[in-house]
């Protein structure tokens, strides 16, 4: 028996898909001929899907789980229940209006123009703010709808906000923040279950060792208290003695929000020879 996993065929969230499954140690066969594929060394098979069936798919047990944005799925608004954020494809879901309009607030939108291919998401998000505007679905290229006078506004999704501002649009409002996330069916077996709680430890690891480095440094014995006290380390940090007397050599584990502050503060306090080096797996 094998747990079944549907991931974009090809897209923006292709490459890292399979790339945290790569980290995760789960091979996949025969990635080129992308429709089906398993993998030798994890009871996993895995569909390429376009994004916004995979959410369907998932839904009607086709596939147990599937690796799709938050945007997607909240569209789709199926069945599925969301279990696991995965770092990556992230992007907002925003409002943009022309660059010379003046915007106060959501209150611009009462009885615009609104183009999107969220209809579902931005319909909401009115509701939320007691906005009756129109929204005007279509697929793609949404940004142009303003500038040939489709739209008064867009609902899009961005992530430097060039596009718009190629448009002549400003972003004024994002809806949702959103990323790669794992779903499952809700009436998964025991037993796909039990295959989904061994690959979702092995995804945490994964994403805890991205988090967190491996440090090294040579201390003064002298300030070895006061280096200590700046690194946790995951239980408390190793400390060895140099062959050098008076000096002691300190591994820990740090993440990446507190490096640069603990960097400078280990410094101030004569660490010399410091190296940092990426984790791969993490497991506590
Ligand atoms: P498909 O052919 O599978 O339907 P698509 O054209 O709908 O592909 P992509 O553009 O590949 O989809 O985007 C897939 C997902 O990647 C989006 O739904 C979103 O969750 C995420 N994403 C991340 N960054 C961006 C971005 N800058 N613009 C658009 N989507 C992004
Ligand atoms: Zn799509």
């Amino acid at each position: 028996m094998k747990l079944k996993l549907a991931i974009q065929k090809s897209g923006r969230l292709s490459e890292d898909s399979i790339k945290l499954l790569k980290d995760c140690g789960i091979d996949l066969r025969n990635v080129k001929d992308r429709l089906k594929t398993e993998s030798d060394n994890f009871p996993l098979e895995v569909f390429f899907l376009r994004d916004d069936d995979i959410p369907q798919y998932v839904d009607d047990g086709v596939a147990d789980i599937g690796f799709v944005g938050e945007n997607v799925v909240y569209e789709k608004n199926k069945k599925v229940e969301v279990v696991e954020k995965l770092g990556f494809g992230k992007c907002r879901l925003s409002i943009g209006v022309k660059r010379n309009d003046e915007y106060i607030n959501a209150n611009y939108l009462v009885n615009k123009k609104i183009a999107t291919s969220y209809p579902v998401i931005v319909e909401k998000f009115l509701k939320e703010k007691n906005i009756v505007a129109e929204i005007h679905e279509i697929s793609g290229s949404v940004e142009i709808a303003p500038g040939i006078g489709l739209a008064d506004a867009i609902c899009d999704l961005v992530s430097s906000g060039s596009t718009l501002f190629m448009n002549g649009l400003k972003e004024v409002e994002t809806i949702l923040q959103s990323q790669a996330v794992l779903v499952k069916n809700k009436n998964l077996g025991d037993a796909q279950q039990k295959l989904l709680d061994k690959l979702l430890f092995r995804i945490q690891s994964v994403k805890k060792a991205k988090n967190n480095k491996y440090i090294l440094l040579n201390a003064p014995n002298e300030n070895l208290q006061q280096i200590i006290s700046l690194l946790p380390g995951m239980k408390s940090p190793t400390v060895l003695p140099l062959a050098t007397p008076g000096w002691s050599s300190v591994h820990s584990v740090l993440s990446e929000n507190e490096f640069w502050d603990i960097i400078e503060q280990l410094k101030a306090n004569g660490a010399q020879g410091i190296l940092v080096v990426p984790i791969e797996k993490m497991i506590i």
